[in-house]
């Protein structure tokens, strides 16, 4: 018997068939030579492991595989997915959603050429960091501010400038991680500073800052908010102003790490108080950090503000050239931040505000609607109480009033929730208790019809796996 091997056509044989000529025509030449070359060594490969390859000889075999092969490899990795976990600011889903306008902006900003660094007035070299800085102050009343790649840079730049070779005293209640692996003594240490620890875990008073600092060592007061988690019991923290004046009598600058960047009052987003950059400098910060994809709402940015001084030492450090923001992200958070002059606009308008303040009844109209189209559908659905929460390592513990979609698989939660992932595009739920939990919170309107036909496929198994 011959060795079935040999049936197989050669790379240059096969590229002259038919099947090859529209491939040829849709992807360069080396690209389907180098497909069909793998394709090949795996067809000989299942032949040598005695599988019957059916159709060895056919050109319409090879092609078929190299076709897919050259799809998926064409595949972006970076994909919109729909996030139907109602977790508004969901790190792993890339926080926030912008608003039309930052998208806008973005998009002009990436077309062409712009004045980033030009001054248009003068007709010579400007600097990118003069963007966003009249805004940010109007804002938040800062005196200057500084927009870097994010408020972990906007940290590392901060404690470099004010601190380098230098203490710098944190509550030991504060001594947070952020998350991913981002913990505040690393990088105080990673920025050249040396950590002094202040007080206790749950207790630390303004007496023990006055100590720390009295000892010369100490070049500067870090306050940072702690976000992602809460302590309650037997706590005393000291209060931000008392800070200040500590600060103050030893000629030391205080700095607050923020993170989350709320400008609009906690209240008008129905969300329980939360410290504002505005707030945190009328109450003696030097300066501030916040995120700018955080509640804020817009592009990933880190955002110093604070006093003129402060700013324009850290603007002048060499390190901020290695932490500069990229000027589509300007265009974006100039865009978002624009919004704010109309606070009613920015709730309107900024995706995460909106989301964020969606109410009970509104999202029990829209979840009720789409279990109605998914009946129609034949998809049977319940209607449950759903928590939503705005994450981001922001508001821990704080549920939003909602209701989800709940939907019980035969083969189970995990298998209908691996089939929802797996379509196109991506829809992520949340399993509880068995069942896929799909919150209308952080679905786009417009996503809506897609998000139906990809729960009605996974439903039926249409999607792999
Ligand atoms: C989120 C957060 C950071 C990190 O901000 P990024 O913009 O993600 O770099 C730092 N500090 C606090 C308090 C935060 O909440």
């Amino acid at each position: 018997m011959s060795d079935p091997r040999r049936s197989i056509p050669s790379v240059d044989v096969l590229l002259e068939q038919e099947p090859f000529a529209s491939l040829l025509s849709a992807y360069p030449r080396a690209r389907v030579v180098e497909g069909l070359r793998s394709v090949i060594a795996d067809v000989r490969e299942r032949v040598s492991a005695g599988t019957d390859v059916v159709g060895i000889e056919q050109p319409e075999l090879y092609a078929r595989e190299v076709e897919v092969q050259l799809a998926q490899k064409d595949e972006p990795s970076l994909r919109p997915v729909i996030n139907a976990t109602g977790v508004v600011l969901h790190t792993n889903l890339g926080r926030a959603p912008l608003p039309a306008v930052a998208r806008e902006a973005m998009a002009r900003a990436a077309r062409g050429y712009s004045n980033l660094e030009f001054d248009l007035e003068e007709g010579k070299r400007g600097s990118r960091y003069d963007h966003c800085v009249s805004l940010l102050c109007d804002l938040t009343g800062a005196d200057d501010a500084l927009v870097v790649n994010n408020n972990a840079a906007a940290l590392v730049l901060a404690l470099n400038t004010m601190a380098r070779g230098r203490g710098v005293a944190v509550s030991r209640g504060e001594l947070v991680e952020i998350g991913g692996g981002f913990r505040i003594p690393d990088i105080l240490e990673r920025s050249g500073a040396t950590l002094v620890e202040v007080g206790s875990t749950n207790r630390t008073r303004v007496a023990d800052f006055e100590e720390a600092c009295a000892d010369g060592s100490v070049a500067a007061i870090l306050k940072v908010h702690r976000s992602n988690f809460r302590i309650t019991g037997f706590t005393e923290e000291a209060p931000l102003q008392e800070l200040a004046a500590v600060a103050r009598a030893h000629g030391m600058p205080l700095l607050h790490d923020l993170g989350s960047g709320l400008m609009l009052a906690a209240e008008s987003l129905s969300l329980p108080e939360e410290p504002r950059a505005a707030e945190s400098l009328a109450n003696g910060a030097d300066v501030v950090a916040v995120s700018g994809d955080k509640l804020l709402g817009g592009p990933q940015a880190g955002l110093l503000l604070g006093g003129a001084d402060a700013i324009a030492r850290m603007r002048v450090n060499p390190l901020c050239r290695a932490l500069r923001v990229d000027k589509v992200t300007l265009a974006g958070l100039e865009a978002t931040l624009q919004l704010y002059r109309d606070p009613e606009r920015a709730r309107a308008e900024i995706p995460t505000l909106r989301m964020l303040s969606a109410t009970e009844p509104e999202l029990k109209v829209r979840a009720t609607s789409l279990a109605e189209r998914l009946e129609d559908a034949g998809v049977s659905s319940a209607l449950v109480e759903g928590k939503g929460a705005v994450g981001g390592g922001t508001y821990p513990g704080v549920e939003l009033a909602g209701w989800a979609l709940s939907l019980d698989h035969p083969d189970g939660a995990e298998v209908f929730a691996a089939r929802l992932r797996l379509g196109d595009p991506p829809v992520i739920a949340r399993i509880a208790d068995g069942q896929v939990l799909l919150d209308p919170r952080t679905v786009h309107s417009e996503e809506e019809d897609a998000l139906l036909r990809r729960i009605i496929d996974a439903w039926t198994g249409a999607s792999t796996p």
